[in-house]
């Protein structure tokens, strides 16, 4: 990319896409396109199309989705399928349509197979039966990444595919249903805290373990891969490195300064035992993580009570 190209960040506002946009104008990009849901909506075909013939942008990064924790991507399976594949469908589709020089698609870790070896390796995707909690967003993901792959053969496109691990920081949803792990508990032990609860509810049993990666660091792989990666194979994205649900649990409750008690409710769901990605094809391209994980928390928590 050149400093003056004109990329297309879609979902700008979200965790990812606002990270990936102070992450362009730090590294001094100037020419970034971007629309909020009411100016452009990503599920209609027509305006998307009218918008990327209109503004042709050279560069597009595909940070718009449908996500959430594992209750949401439980109870709302078709929204998480339909609005998924929709939105990629559109801007994959419209990028190829349009010239657009690159695109890079972003998946995720819950995509690989529920049973995969860890650390997982890229080409475990598709080679066994998926987690039940997320089949569906995974599904769509996936054929966001197969998508990408057949416009590469077929049209001789540059898309690539990305795959982060779980992401945390700052514009994260913090709804105790719908978010996922890390910001509903940073919330229920602040919310408890200030209320005097005797008691924090978390959810499963405590043994399943994650990979958290600070979500400005993510947004330098990605800017790091558009700009030094080309190919249609996968490249994860993570620290390499991860703790039990119970390890985070203490370690949020430290941060936020809660002296109760955790009940682990386990009639909710564990979800996949363990994913953690092997990070080794992004060490040899030359990118590693910054933010140690405590940093990482504290300042997420930060912006969390200013903010939220
Ligand atoms: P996942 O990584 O796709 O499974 O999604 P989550 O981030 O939602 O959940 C990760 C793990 O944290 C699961 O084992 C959950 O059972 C556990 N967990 C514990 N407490 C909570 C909570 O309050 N919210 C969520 N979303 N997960 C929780």
């Amino acid at each position: 990319m050149q400093k003056k190209s004109k990329i297309y960040v879609a979902g700008h506002r979200g965790l990812v896409g606002s990270a990936i946009v102070r992450e362009l104008e730090a590294q001094g990009y100037t020419n970034l396109l971007k629309r909020t849901r009411a100016e452009l909506d990503l599920m209609d075909q027509a305006a998307v199309e009218n918008f990327f013939k209109i503004e042709k942008p050279e560069y597009v990064f595909v940070a718009a989705a449908k996500v959430g924790g594992i209750g949401a991507n439980k109870s709302q399976k078709a929204d998480f399928i339909f609005e998924n594949l929709q939105v990629q469908n559109n801007l994959i589709h419209n990028a190829y349509k349009f010239g657009a020089k690159k695109l890079l698609f972003l998946g995720s870790s819950c995509i690989y197979p529920r049973q995969a070896p860890q650390p997982i390796k890229e080409e475990y995707l598709l080679t066994g039966p998926l987690e039940e909690t997320n089949d569906a967003y995974a599904v769509a993901k996936i054929a966001g990444i197969t998508m990408c792959q057949s416009y590469n053969q077929q049209y001789g496109t540059n898309f690539i595919s990305v795959m982060p691990t779980n992401l945390y920081g700052i514009n994260d949803n913090f709804d105790l249903e719908n978010a996922h792990v890390l910001p509903s508990l940073l919330r229920k032990f602040h919310e408890a805290k200030l209320e005097n609860k005797p008691i924090v509810e978390v959810w499963g049993t405590g043994s399943p373990m994650r990979e958290f990666l600070y979500v400005d660091d993510l947004a330098s792989a990605v800017v790091f891969l558009m700009n030094n990666y080309d190919g249609s194979e996968i490249v994860n994205i993570g620290t390499g490195e991860d703790c039990t649900i119970k390890e985070l649990a203490e370690m949020i409750k430290e941060v936020v300064g809660y002296e109760g008690q955790i009940y682990w409710n386990t009639s909710k769901p564990d979800g996949t035992p363990r994913k953690l990605l092997d990070v080794s094809r992004l060490a040899k391209l030359g990118w590693k993580y910054k933010t140690d994980f405590k940093t990482g928390l504290k300042k997420t928590y930060e912006w969390y009570k200013i903010n939220v």
